[in-house]
């Protein structure tokens, strides 16, 4: 399973990183559709993509936009955008508004809470199955698990099952039930956009710093853990073998590809 890392930066792009937009090529899901997802079309192997948008704030959003020349690099013959029915409405009203960003896009969309449950039943999306956890963030986020079954999948290549937690835009769990749903993952993506010192920071805007992601990391007993929304004016650094991990642990870069 390969995971491209197309935009990792937090708030804006900067001259190396452009925000958060993530691509699994072989399921076709993106994740987050910030400035990164104009490096799409190069990298698409499916004939639909479904997009996952953690909230609809604006370094999260404004790459759908972009799909009108991403479809027109790379047809594909279905993009379906899922989010929480209030932020799927916000983009509608507010970004594609006609004064703002005249063009319909050609995409579907999927409130992912419509039946008004916690996500108890995981949604079938490109023969994987996604699940998500409110978070704490100014108006609310959401966290994900894609969770793909063993030898299975549109371009199946033999391999057990994977999973991979996608939580940014997030003050960091605590509830255990969240913690237990995270569980295990191969992969723990998630934001650390502030230093151990800027906690006060990061706790007033609803971002983790280091030192919180390392105890969601151990609660979660994630395998691996990425971290990303770097901040464009003040990246963390990260210790070689900084002890508060048990597990590998790194900042991704863009354009950076991920296998697991
Ligand atoms: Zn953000
Ligand atoms: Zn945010």
């Amino acid at each position: 399973m390969q995971l491209h890392c197309l935009g990792t930066a937090g708030y804006h792009p900067n001259e190396s990183r452009h925000t958060s937009c993530y691509f699994l090529p072989e399921s076709g899901i993106v994740l987050d559709a910030g400035t990164g997802m104009f490096r799409l079309p190069g990298l698409i192997q499916t004939d639909h993509l479904d997009v996952l948008l953690s909230h609809a704030h604006l370094d999260h959003i404004v790459g759908l936009t972009f799909l009108l020349g991403i479809v027109f690099q790379h047809p594909v013959e279905r993009i379906r955008v899922w989010g929480e029915a209030e932020k799927i409405a916000a983009v509608q009203k507010l970004m594609l508004s006609e004064t703002i960003f005249p063009a319909a896009l050609p995409v579907s969309w999927h409130a992912i809470d419509r039946s008004g449950s916690d996500a108890e039943t995981p949604l079938e999306i490109a023969g994987a199955q996604v699940s998500w956890r409110h978070q704490e963030h100014p108006g609310g986020s959401v966290a994900y698990r894609i969770d793909w079954p063993a030898n299975r999948g549109p371009l199946a290549t033999d391999g057990p099952a994977r999973a991979l937690v996608y939580a940014t835009d997030t003050t960091g769990a605590t509830d255990p039930s969240v913690l237990q749903w995270m569980q295990g993952a191969n992969v723990l993506l998630h934001e650390c956009n502030f230093h151990d010192h800027q906690r006060e920071w990061a706790r007033k805007t609803g971002h983790c710093y280091l030192e919180r992601v390392a105890e969601v990391s151990a609660a979660a007993a994630a395998q691996r853990v990425l971290l990303t929304h770097i901040s464009p004016i003040d990246p963390i650094s990260l210790q070689p073998n900084d002890s508060r991990f048990a597990m590998p642990c790194e900042i991704v870069d863009d354009q950076q590809v991920i296998e697991f």
